[in-house]
């Protein structure tokens, strides 16, 4: 599998990006590590006629603490990330996803964080060779009107395998999205659309600057299975935030699930997650039928379409939140 032939350009300045962003529009892709951008073209799945590479953006890498947020530059490397005591103690569910990412050489020379939010949607139908692709009919992503992993589906229902998005999402975390004379920030919750063909809420000319974490003061653990504990994407993973109750120290005073792997965005479990506050920290009942709950909300949103039977999937999700509810619970209480 060879590239298609492509223009590169490696601007020195975060403006100098932003003007060839806005001048080459959908023709041009930002190129951070690669890890997911240059897979996906030597696959045949796109071809831009620009990469406007990220390389000598120094500025856009950093982990800071800022009042009561941590801000995280957008081409900031995974293993930064891993490494940061900062990050490990306020966000540890974010230092643990970037943990199991792909492999070392992933994490530790090309992957960013930018670079893990933004990948492509996956789907087995889909990811594939050309030469694969071009022995059945197209579907939706590919320019068809069908969809091999939901029947009579009007759209596309690629799944969302990013592990930093999942552990992000739980951590409430915003997105600082810039361009030409502009910035915008966006909840992550908010960042998504409901078609894989382009799962996120962001125009081609906008590049992403910036991560924020609300500093919670609480607890976060990130749980995912794969098929091996290293190259493979999660089937199911979960991330969850707990804090405590500002009067009662033994009793969780808010807390977020989040289900990732399972749809096209990681779904943040409002109703389950509700239902534990005002629980103990070791309350194992009401963990397992938040993990229950869990398992009931994203079984809906799922398809047959990253590996692993659709059914062993679903199953899995209650045991990753459990998992995940139980690492903060005690991170919280030592
Ligand atoms: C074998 C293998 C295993 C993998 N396993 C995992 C895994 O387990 N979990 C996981 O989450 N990922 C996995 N990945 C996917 C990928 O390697 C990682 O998500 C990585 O962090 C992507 O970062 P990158 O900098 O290389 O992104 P790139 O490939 O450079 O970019 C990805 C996409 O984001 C866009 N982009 C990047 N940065 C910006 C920006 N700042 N603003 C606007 N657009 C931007 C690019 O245009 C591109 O469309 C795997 C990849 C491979 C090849
Ligand atoms: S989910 Fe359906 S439309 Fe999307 S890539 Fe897979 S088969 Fe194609």
């Amino acid at each position: 599998m060879r590239l298609p032939p492509f223009n590169y350009t490696g601007p020195d300045t975060l403006e100098q990006a932003l003007d060839l962003l806005a001048g080459h529009g959908p023709d041009a892709k930002i190129l951070a590590g690669g890890t997911d951008l240059l897979v996906r073209m030597k696959k045949g799945l796109l071809a831009p006629k620009m990469l406007i590479s990220l390389k000598a953006l120094k500025d856009l890498a950093y982990i800071k603490k800022d009042k009561d947020v941590i801000r995280i530059g957008a081409r900031t490397p995974l293993a930064d990330i891993i490494a940061s005591d900062l990050v490990q103690k306020e966000a540890a569910a974010l230092a643990t996803a970037c943990q199991r990412v792909g492999a070392a050489t992933i994490q530790h020379f090309r992957g960013t964080i930018g670079g893990n939010i933004l990948q492509d949607n996956r789907c087995f139908h889909y990811n594939q060779s050309a030469f694969h692709r071009s022995g059945r009919q197209a579907c939706h992503k590919d320019g068809g009107k069908i969809c091999y992993a939901r029947d009579e589906s009007d759209r596309c229902n690629s799944t969302c395998q990013s592990d930093g998005a999942a552990a992000l999402m739980a951590l409430d975390a915003r997105l600082v999205l810039a361009s030409k004379g502009n910035e915008r920030t966006v909840a992550l919750t908010d960042f998504y659309t409901t078609d894989g063909i382009q799962p996120f809420a962001m125009e081609p000319h906008e590049l992403l600057k910036e991560i924020i974490i609300p500093a919670s003061g609480g607890a976060s653990a990130y749980h995912r299975l794969a098929y091996r504990s290293a190259i493979d994407y999660p089937i199911v993973c979960a991330g969850v935030l707990l804090k405590a109750d500002a009067g009662k120290t033994d009793t969780i005073g808010e807390a977020r699930i989040v289900v990732g792997a399972m749809a096209r965005s990681p779904l943040f479990l409002a109703k389950e997650s509700a239902e534990l506050k005002g629980k103990t920290f070791t309350d194992t009942e009401a963990f397992h039928k938040a993990g229950n709950g869990a398992m009931n909300s994203a079984s809906t949103f799922a398809v047959h379409n990253v590996g692993a039977t659709l059914e062993y999937r679903c199953a899995m999700v209650s045991e990753m939140v459990v998992r995940a509810l139980n690492d903060a619970a005690r991170a919280i209480q030592a």
